[in-house]
């Protein structure tokens, strides 16, 4: 793929040196934070390049916190290529995935936290997917984490103490202060694991599931929200007999849709085993998208479906489509809905009010009012064990100091994992190969 601009950075102690063998202006007198306009010359043959424009960041005011060389190239290919052969053959060599971040990490640039958000950020679909790793980025997240360990390591200093130098006058901690200080970190920590269930819905999606009787428009439906032709549209009944799936942005939301068979009654083997996948996907699905055609009776099919889905825990849209046609459908038939949409999948009617009420009923759920909201399994997990040690001695705090000071211990260690801080090469890498190269 051509992009008009290529950017390729070089990072750590000999990079400016490197960068001046190929460079045809000197970079070692430049302060950090300026442009060079110039050319790359190839060394070897003495032939430019590429006319490119150079940014010096100097160590520790950089991504990495070292010294970084951006070299700004058009963007061919080719010339990538090319730039990127001249400077290993200059000393450089090439960045492992998430190398740049990694070191930006090990110089105490940004905590693991954050550097999840930046992989975050990147791979981001929607709206409110950005906003959450945009907030993380900004800190919040990694801000209420510190202070909760802040809290905890105050109060554990003060039990060590008490229980290295017992004959000493050290104030003892007031049953129901420390108490009241572990409450408060324990909530704190479970209010962060209860944003996970929102945390999930923005980064993962919303499961949408489109259903109804075959011919009813589910397709064309799922074609008109993913704005091009995915799913088979046809008017021969049964054509889609597996689950379609997309993702998509709507109002900002993460959707991921599915576009079920028909469901009805069949001896068709494959189809019957589609039918059965589509329950399958139903029961899980967050939100249900039935689809009844208005332009004909209620069928026994809609009947089913209607019945099936009653008791399911998704949020359900009765979708009426075909609203181009006159209505012959008995809306009174059609209950147990959140809500009622009138659309028309053949000219494009109404899809803005179908948008508006997915987006209302999760509104609630997805609303970003605050920067703490877990979006990561990793994050989950370590606050799971904080939490998890917390519990045990809040509302307990007559337990003996040294069994008291072990769970804290174990707290605080949960919430310094969280924060990379103190993790294995192993932790590190499964979070930084989750980068590209060059970032
Ligand atoms: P599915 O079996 O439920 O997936 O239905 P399809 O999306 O394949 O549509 C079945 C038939 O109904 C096709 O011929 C569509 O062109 C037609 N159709 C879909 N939506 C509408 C609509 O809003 N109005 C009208 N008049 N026809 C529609």
């Amino acid at each position: 793929m051509t992009s008009a601009i290529g950017v390729i950075r070089v990072s750590g102690r000999d990079c400016i040196e490197i960068v001046e063998k190929c460079f045809n202006r000197s970079l070692k007198d430049k302060k950090g934070n300026t442009l060079t306009h110039g050319y790359i010359v190839d060394p070897m043959t003495g032939k430019t390049v590429d006319e490119v424009v150079v940014a010096l960041f100097r160590a520790p005011a950089s991504y990495t916190g070292e010294d970084v060389v951006e070299i700004s190239c058009h963007g061919s290919v080719y010339i990538l290529n090319k730039v990127i052969k001249i400077l290993i053959s200059c000393g450089a060599r090439q960045a492992e995935k998430g190398e740049f971040t990694k070191r930006a990490f090990i110089n105490g640039k940004l905590d693991t936290v954050k550097a999840e958000s930046i992989i975050d950020l990147i791979e981001s679909q929607t709206e409110r997917e950005a906003a959450v790793a945009m907030e993380h980025l900004k800190g919040g997240l990694s801000e209420e984490i510190n202070q909760i360990r802040d809290a905890l390591l105050a109060v554990s200093a003060q039990i060590m103490a008490y229980i290295d130098y017992p004959d000493d006058e050290i104030e003892e901690l007031e049953p129901d202060n420390l108490s009241a200080i572990l409450t408060e970190q324990h909530s704190r920590v479970k209010k962060l694991l209860l944003s996970f269930e929102k945390g999930k819905l923005i980064k993962n999606g919303i499961s949408v599931c489109i259903a109804g009787k075959p011919n009813a428009g589910k397709s064309s439906l799922m074609n008109r929200l993913t704005g091009y032709d995915r799913s088979i549209v046809t008017d021969i009944e049964g054509t889609t007999r597996d689950i379609v799936e997309e993702t998509v942005s709507v109002r900002g939301l993460k959707v991921r849709l599915s576009d079920t068979a028909g469901i009805r009654e069949t001896d068709d083997k494959v189809e019957k085993i589609g039918v059965e996948r589509a329950y399958g996907k139903l029961s899980t699905a967050d939100m249900i998208l039935a689809v009844f055609d208005g332009s004909r009776d209620i069928s026994e099919e809609d009947e089913e479906l209607i019945n099936a889905i009653k008791n399911m825990r998704a949020k359900k849209i009765a979708v009426i489509n075909k609203s181009d046609l006159p209505e012959r459908l008995d809306t009174s038939k059609i209950n147990g809905f959140d809500s009622f949409v009138r659309i028309s999948s053949l000219d494009n009617y109404n899809l803005d009010g179908l948008a508006d009420e997915m987006e209302k009923l999760f509104s609630s759920e997805l609303e970003i009012n605050d920067s703490e909201i877990i979006t990561n399994e990793r994050q989950f997990q370590c606050l799971s064990k904080a939490e998890a040690a917390l519990s045990q001695c809040v509302g307990d705090v007559q337990l003996p100091p040294d069994v008291l000071e072990i769970c804290i211990e174990d707290a605080i260690d949960a919430l310094a994992v969280v924060l990379g801080k103190s993790v294995g090469e192993d932790i590190l890498h499964t979070i930084f190969s989750r980068f590209c190269v060059g970032k």
